[in-house]
């Protein structure tokens, strides 16, 4: 379907080229109308390697020399959450957030220092959860699941600084 890399049976890694080789090949079958501040707002996007809000996205798209308005990008925004290249992340402060995903069912694990995000494929994990609860009588038919924490990176870091580096 894609070329994302499997690094284990449940764990993808999309790189940013990749995420926008992908976006814009949809855009041409015809998914998002491609035009020329659309494709510097996918270009920022791709360029993001964690979290990002949609005013942040605003306020960076309205300096270049396309001067995207502010319209246009939360459209842009609406567009991909739509056809599944971003992920609508609700934030520890209760606001909302951005990531790049694949289109399909996925769960996130999200880094809560850098907003590093991992995409799961899968949701074999929940076979218990399912089996525990059919044992009450109740059927899943449908769920939400999305994991905040730490990457590694960060706890590298954090590592670091306890060791008084
Ligand atoms: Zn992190
Ligand atoms: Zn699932």
């Amino acid at each position: 379907m894609t070329d994302a890399n499997y690094s284990d049976s449940t764990i993808v890694t999309i790189s940013a080229v990749d995420w926008e080789r992908l976006v814009i090949e949809a855009c041409r079958n015809g998914q998002i109308r491609l035009t020329k501040p659309r494709r510097a707002i996918i270009a920022w996007i791709a360029g993001q390697h964690t979290l990002f809000s949609t005013e942040a996205l605003a306020a960076a798209v309205a300096t270049l020399p396309e001067r995207i308005g502010r319209a246009t990008a939360y459209r842009m925004v609406e567009q991909l959450r739509e056809t599944g290249w971003l992920s609508r992340i609700r934030t520890e402060r209760g606001s909302y957030a951005y990531a790049r995903t694949l289109p399909g069912h996925h769960h996130h694990a999200i880094c809560t220092r850098c907003g590093a995000t991992l995409i799961i494929e899968g949701c074999a994990a929940l076979d218990t959860l399912y089996a525990l609860l059919e044992t009450h009588g109740f059927v899943v038919q449908n769920h939400i699941l999305e994991l905040t924490g730490r990457c590694r990176q960060c706890r590298l870091a954090e590592a670091a600084r306890r060791s008084g580096a």
